[in-house]
């Protein structure tokens, strides 16, 4: 069908001189925003006011590290394999103990993490683990790749993160 062909469409009501200038949506809009103004509030002032979160919270992955200091993590490289954009890498070493291994090195690329969980869902020995930490902001590139250094938190620290995994996995 051509474009001359089509039939226009008709109109199914005219604005009339009220509605023209807008007045009535106006004062709609104007009562609404009254209305909205003494509802309560769930806007946080950040930073001021922090947002603490539950266990269940996705924030930047780390390490579990024991409380006599030792490393949960076997560097399995399971959390590496599953890792959906790459942002982990591990390098195994052997330990003093038979049959034991540790992450000579253990690295996220924050700027690849796009905070899924499937580290933390796939890791056998709850050493890689999602916590409340979502501040995360870098001036340079080679900041944003974290080690063991900024990656391990004693699991002292962690009593909301382990009693959900627990409980809820
Ligand atoms: S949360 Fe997801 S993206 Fe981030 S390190 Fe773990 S598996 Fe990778
Ligand atoms: S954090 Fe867990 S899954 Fe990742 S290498 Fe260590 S033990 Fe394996």
């Amino acid at each position: 069908m051509s474009e001359k062909n089509i039939p226009a469409k008709k109109r199914i009501k005219d604005l009339n001189s009220l509605e023209k200038v807008y007045f009535p949506e106006i004062l709609k809009a104007l009562k609404l925003t009254l209305k909205t103004m003494f509802r309560p509030k769930f806007t946080m002032q950040y930073p001021e006011e922090k947002f603490i979160p539950t266990g269940s919270y996705r924030g930047r992955p780390i390490l579990v590290m024991e409380n006599n200091g030792e490393e949960r993590c076997v560097a399995c490289g399971l959390c590496a394999r599953v890792c959906p954009p790459l942002a982990i890498e591990v390098q195994a070493a052997e330990t003093e103990k038979e049959k034991e291994r540790y992450p000579v090195r253990f690295e996220i690329n924050m700027l690849r993490c796009i905070f899924c969980g499937f580290c933390e869902e796939v890791c056998p020995e709850e050493a890689i683990v999602m916590s409340k930490d979502y501040e995360l902001a870098f001036t340079k590139r080679e900041d944003a790749i974290y080690g063991k250094d900024k990656l391990l938190v004693p699991v002292n620290q962690l009593p909301d993160k382990i009693g959900f995994l627990r409980n809820y996995r």
